[in-house]
């Protein structure tokens, strides 16, 4: 079936499986019957579910509980209060004592948005973590320092979904990964710079798609290879003296073979789209997945649709960062082992449950923020399962009348403003258009404390070498932007036992920078350079780089 999306008239097709999912969904849970298709687009859908994620514009406030200085998603004026880790996780203080009684002749949104700005929300969010305080969607790591989406890990830095990794800086999407800098989309890397989708590699600088390989360097589409330099084999002897012209702690040095890395990546051939062991599967950036439709950063996952940098997944549609064990999500984001859940966010461990908000191991609830270890909550009030049972249908039917129903939280009732929000990456918009929509929007500060001076990047000097201790009391100023970011402890160590320059770019830019590298999560129909074969694939027809269909590409590489 075809629709057009009220939002912003884009053509969408809901498929006989996305139909089929909606029955599995019924079958599941009584909180998830009676779902249709949305009246909005798979983009529309997800730029709303990216509205309820803050990653990284932090401010500096007190805990609303303890009042010690934190920092935390949301500034002092925020209208709800916040608490930090410590406190909010305690059981010093009752969510349930704000629960409220349904009132079936208002709008269920507008009773959400009213609980929503009374109950404390976490300065961030993170579980089971050691010294990361500058952190933000994290489970069980130890040091770690300005990431996100960080799970099983130590000593990270300036990282994104990162999993089961030690000692990386300014890496994305690694797993099992140790001592790699500015690296991608990778499992078992060691020693690695600026590489990517090289699995099981030791020892790569500037490499790219180069699997299996150790000690090589400015090379691309390599398999078990060693001692090769520009996609050349050297003698190992070769191979170290040529290496050694590129003393990497140089700043300068490091820019010239960074450039030479771009002209590799950029003359290349690449696969059309980014699978490995991706069988009957739509979108991009997918590994080890199978029937998963229009997705984009998809691991470990089998019958999904819709869903993004998510892993682990079993029958979801339509959800954003979640991961491990996940079953039955629909319009959901950020809930690991989530199972049978509608409109959920930031919700761990939870069953059977719909629109909650940072509920954890609990299940059974409806509208419910903060709750943990609950069943047959809704609007943070106690109910027996008799009643309960009895109110949730009755509940759904007042939604579906107010059309409320099967559609996730409105934009506007975000916690945070629009361009703090990873939709705003994703999704930019103007600060007037922001405010013509009726979302909020915030302007940025940045707050740099304890420096003893300030130093335009430029005037570093050039090699990490020269790099006083001193540099942790200074403000660098960002060459692109000029914005001002200071130098961590621990990072420093990292450079020197990396021998790599300090960086001269915000964090915030270099992760930018990141993402800009990244195919849009847009599939174009385009011919393969090869054979001409039509192939769907997120590099535009007006793009300049080689592609080749899957079959041609293997026949090039393997
Ligand atoms: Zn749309
Ligand atoms: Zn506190
Ligand atoms: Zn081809």
């Amino acid at each position: 079936m075809e629709k057009v999306c009220v939002n912003c008239s884009a053509k969408f097709e809901v498929t006989d499986e996305d139909l089929e999912f909606f029955n599995k969904l019924d079958a599941s849970a009584i909180e998830l019957k009676g779902i249709s298709p949305q009246s909005i687009c798979p983009d529309c859908r997800q730029q709303r579910r990216l509205v309820r994620r803050n990653e990284r514009v932090l401010y500096r406030r007190d805990c609303d509980a303890c009042k010690t200085q934190v920092l935390a998603m949301s500034p002092a004026d925020a209208p709800f209060p916040v608490y930090c880790s410590n406190c909010w996780w305690s059981d010093n203080w009752d969510p349930l004592s704000y629960g409220k009684e349904i009132d079936f002749n208002r709008p269920f949104m507008e009773q959400f948005a009213e609980l929503q700005n009374a109950v404390p929300r976490a300065a961030l969010f993170g579980k089971n973590n050691e010294n990361s305080d500058y952190s933000n969607h994290i489970e069980n790591n130890k040091n770690i320092y300005l990431c996100a989406d960080v799970a099983m890990s130590q000593d990270i830095f300036y990282s994104r979904w990162i999993i089961k990794c030690k000692d990386l800086c300014d890496c994305y999407q690694l797993e099992e990964c140790e001592l790699c800098y500015e690296s991608q989309y990778s499992v078992g890397m060691q020693n690695n710079i600026y590489t990517e989708w090289s699995d099981q590699s030791t020892n790569l600088a500037f490499c790219t798609d180069c699997k299996g390989c150790s000690d090589c360097m400015f090379c691309s589409h390599l398999r078990h290879k060693k001692f090769c330099m520009f996609n050349k084999q050297l003698t190992e002897e070769e191979y170290r003296e040529k290496c050694a012209q590129y003393d990497l702690g140089s700043y300068s040095i490091f820019q010239d073979a960074l450039g030479k890395y771009h002209e590799i990546r950029s003359q290349m051939f690449h696969m059309a789209h980014h699978f490995i062991n991706a069988e009957d599967c739509t979108g991009d950036y997918m590994y080890n997945c199978k029937n998963v439709k229009s997705s984009f950063g998809v691991i470990e996952s089998q019958d999904c649709a819709y869903c993004y940098d998510a892993g682990h997944m079993k029958d979801c549609q339509d959800a954003y960062e979640p991961a491990f064990e996940c079953e039955l999500q629909y319009d959901c984001h950020a809930c690991n082992r989530g199972k049978r859940i509608l409109s959920n966010s930031i919700c761990y461990d939870i069953d059977s449950s719909a629109y909650c908000d940072t509920c954890h191991n609990s299940s059974n609830l409806f509208g419910c923020i903060a709750l943990r270890h609950k069943q047959y909550c809704i609007l943070n009030k106690q109910y027996s399962k008799e009643e309960y049972e009895e109110i949730v249908p009755k509940l759904i039917a007042h939604m579906q009348s107010s059309g409320e129903w099967g559609e996730f939280f409105p934009i506007r009732l975000s916690p945070f403003c629009y361009n703090e929000t990873v939709a705003q990456w994703y999704y930019p918009l103007s600060k007037e258009e922001v405010l013509a929509k009726g979302f909020k929007w915030k302007d940025r500060e940045d707050d740099v404390s304890n420096v003893t001076k300030k130093i335009p990047a430029a005037k570093l000097p050039d090699h990490i070498k020269e790099i006083p201790d001193d540099v942790l009391n200074w403000a660098i100023e960002c060459n692109v932007t000029g914005r001002p970011f200071k130098i961590a402890k621990q990072e420093l160590e990292f450079y020197r036992k990396m021998n790599l320059p300090i960086p001269r770019t915000h964090p915030d830019e270099r992760q930018d920078r990141r993402l800009a590298y990244t195919n849009p999560r847009k599939l174009f129909e385009r011919a393969c350079d090869k054979c001409n074969k039509t192939v769907k694939t997120s590099f535009s027809v007006e793009r300049p780089e080689t592609i080749y269909c899957e079959e041609c590409y293997r026949k090039e590489v393997y």
